[in-house]
C-alpha cells in the first residue's frame, strides 16, 4: 500500500552516538508522515573494523530509543556473495580495473594530479601483461570502478540526476546533477575487505525497495557516486534527503571516537529517550 520506504544503515565499527540518533529519529519521523516503512540493516561488510558487540549493542540502543523495526534484518555480511556477482557483471562489462597501489601510492598520485589536491583518483588499468604477471605473483589489488569506462560506457553524465528533498552541503535542493567525478575512480572491493561500501549499499538499496534514503549530508558526495552506479546497473534512483550534521559545543560533528556521546554512555549518565528526543527536537 504504502510507496514510502526508506532505511537507517548503521555500520557496527563502533556504538552509536547523538549523530545516529538523530539520523534514525529522522528516518523514522520521515516514515511515519508518510505512512511508510522504515529498514534497519546493518552495514557490516568490513569485517576488519565490524564487531558483534557493536551490532548487539545497535539493537539495545535502538530499542532504549523506543524504536521498532521489521524482520529479519538485513545483514550485508550475510551477502557477500551476491555483491561479488555484482562487481564480477561490472567488471566483465569492462567497467573496473585492477589497481595495485598503495594507500601512500594513490595519495601521491592526487597530489602530482593537474589540479593538485582537489582532484579524487583516476587511474587506469595496467598494461594486460603487467597485470597478469602482479595477478599471479599474489600481489594485493583493489577492482576500481573507471569513470572513463562508465562515460563511454553512458554516453556521458548529463542525464544522472537525482532528487534532493531536504539540502546538500551547499545548499542543493531539488533536481541535482550527478557528478561522479567528485569521487574519482572509487574502490569497489578492497584488497583486505572484498566488496565495498558503494557497491552493496547500492544493491541492497534497489533489492530493498528503498524509495527514500535519509542520511547525514557528510554522504552527499557518495550519492554522487552511487547515482552512477545505479545507471550501470539498470537500477532505480531513490529519492535523497540529506539531513544536517549534528555538532558539539565545540562546533565539531560527533563521532564514534567521541566516547561521552554514545547512547549507552548518555544513558549510563541517567539521560531518558524522551530527554534525549526532546534535545534532538523529536
Ligand atoms: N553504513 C553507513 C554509515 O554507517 C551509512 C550508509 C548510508 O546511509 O548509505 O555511515
Amino acid at each position: 500500500m504504502s510507496a514510502f520506504v526508506t532505511r537507517f544503515a548503521p555500520s557496527p565499527t563502533g556504538f552509536l552516538h547523538r549523530g545516529h540518533a538523530f539520523s534514525a529519529l529522522t528516518a523514522y519521523q520521515a516514515a511515519r508522515g508518510a505512512g511508510g516503512r522504515v529498514l534497519l540493516r546493518i552495514e557490516d561488510i568490513d569485517r576488519t573494523r565490524c564487531r558483534p558487540e557493536y551490532e548487539a549493542a545497535i539493537y539495545e540502543d535502538l530499542t532504549w530509543l523506543g524504536l521498532e523495526w521489521e524482520r529479519p534484518v538485513r545483514r550485508q555480511s550475510d551477502h557477500v556473495a551476491d555483491y561479488g556477482a555484482t562487481l564480477r557483471d561490472l567488471s566483465e562489462r569492462g567497467l573496473t580495473y585492477r589497481c595495485f597501489r598503495t594507500r601512500r601510492e594513490v595519495a601521491e598520485a592526487i597530489e602530482s594530479a593537474p589540479h593538485g589536491a582537489l582532484e579524487a583518483f583516476r587511474g587506469a588499468p595496467l598494461p594486460p601483461d603487467e597485470e597478469a604477471r602482479r595477478v599471479e605473483a599474489g600481489e594485493p589489488y583493489a577492482w576500481r570502478l573507471s569513470l572513463d569506462a562508465a562515460e563511454r560506457a553512458l554516453g556521458g553524465f548529463s542525464a544522472l540526476t537525482f532528487v534532493e528533498e531536504a539540502e546538500g552541503p551547499d545548499g542543493e535542493h531539488g533536481l541535482v546533477q550527478a557528478r561522479p567525478q567528485l569521487g574519482g575512480d572509487v574502490v569497489l572491493a578492497r584488497k583486505d575487505v572484498g566488496v565495498a561500501y558503494h557497491l552493496a549499499v547500492v544493491a541492497d538499496d534497489a533489492l530493498q525497495g528503498v524509495t527514500h534514503v535519509i542520511r547525514g549530508r557528510d554522504l552527499f558526495e557518495a550519492t554522487h557516486v552511487q547515482r552512477l552506479l545505479q545507471a550501470l546497473l539498470a537500477l532505480p534512483t531513490p529519492a535523497y534527503r540529506h539531513h544536517r550534521l549534528l555538532t558539539g559545543p565545540d562546533g565539531k560533528r560527533f563521532a564514534k571516537r567521541d566516547g561521552a556521546q554514545t547512547l549507552r554512555e548518555l544513558r549510563a549518565k541517567g539521560m531518558t529517550p524522551q530527554d534525549l528526543r526532546g534535545e534532538l527536537g523529536f
